[in-house]
């Protein structure tokens, strides 16, 4: 198969802040405080979308508080490309006009079936902004697509079945059940460790199995385990760094730095890219990302 720049890397998943105004306990968003710097980053954006990326996936931090989301997804529009946003909801009718004009696909968390579970893990008042949206947008006619994610844990291991009747009640494009991915240095999942909310891979993989052996299920499933998503992003931060997320020795991920994107190459990209993933699980993770 003969390569294209960028390695065939159709996707690029583009961490435009670092801020959010929730705290997560399986938050692995970068903790530094960046912001992304539109003059700099259109450049380096156009480049790779001039090298064949085409689709870009918005995340953060949560990016609709970055004072420039608006700017970048109407930039994006313009290019042509499709664009997929992650969010946790909160600040969506503040840009909603924009939105609903420039999204591809909007990817929303639901952590449970009830308010007690699901603001037990992402704060008050979190699953009213996202059952808002759902009822508004997960519906026939939407103007984008809606995934809804869930990250599993010792929480809502039982709940899965309930959250999969409520998401039935909506036009959803698939719901992906993340596993907890531990990072090296993340300050907020010391709250995941101290509240012992992990489960083994044994409890994910039944948990996961049962949920999809559902008779008569018509909301499509996929699976995120913390093996598939190692060694298969091509992911860039705020400050425009290139960076992989890699499992180590101890199962702990961390963001390997292959370069900045601001003063590397195309091609000096594409191969350092090339070197570190695995090719394999990239395009497996690519098409879930992307269905
Ligand atoms: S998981 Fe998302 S909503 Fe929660 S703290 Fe991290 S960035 Fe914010």
């Amino acid at each position: 198969m003969s390569i294209t720049p960028v390695g065939a890397a159709r996707a690029i998943h583009w961490r435009i802040n670092c801020a959010c105004n929730r705290r997560c306990a399986f938050c692995y968003g970068p903790e530094q405080r960046h912001e992304v710097n539109l003059e700099a980053s259109i450049p380096v954006l156009d480049n790779l979308v001039d090298h064949g990326v085409r689709s870009v996936i918005i995340t953060g931090g949560e990016p609709l508080l970055s004072r420039k989301v608006r700017d970048v997804l109407r930039h994006l529009r313009a290019r042509g490309v499709s664009i997929v946003l992650y969010t946790n909801c909160d600040l969506f009718d503040q840009h909603e006009d924009v939105l609903v004009d420039t999204l591809d696909v909007l990817c929303v968390p639901l952590e449970g079936a009830s308010e007690f579970i699901h603001d037990q893990m992402r704060g008050v008042n979190s699953m009213r902004a996202v059952v808002s949206v759902l009822d508004r947008y997960a519906v026939k006619g939407s103007p984008f697509r809606v995934k809804v994610g869930t990250v599993l844990g010792r929480h809502n291991l039982h709940e899965l079945p309930a959250i999969l009747y409520l998401l039935g009640k909506y036009r959803i494009e698939v719901w992906k059940l993340y596993e907890y991915v531990r990072y090296t240095d993340r300050e907020l999942q010391k709250k995941w460790l101290n509240e012992q909310l992990g489960i083994t891979d044994a409890e994910y993989r039944h948990a996961t199995r049962a949920v999809l052996a559902t008779p008569d299920r018509k909301t499509k499933i996929s699976l995120s385990s913390d093996f598939e998503r190692d060694n298969s992003y091509f992911m860039m931060n705020p400050d425009l760094e290139i960076v992989v997320p890699v499992r180590g020795e101890t199962g702990e991920f961390e963001d390997r730095v292959l370069c900045n994107a601001a003063n590397t190459p195309v091609s000096e990209i594409e191969r350092l890219w090339r070197e570190t993933i695995d090719w394999e699980k990239y395009q497996a993770n690519l098409q879930a990302s992307l269905f």
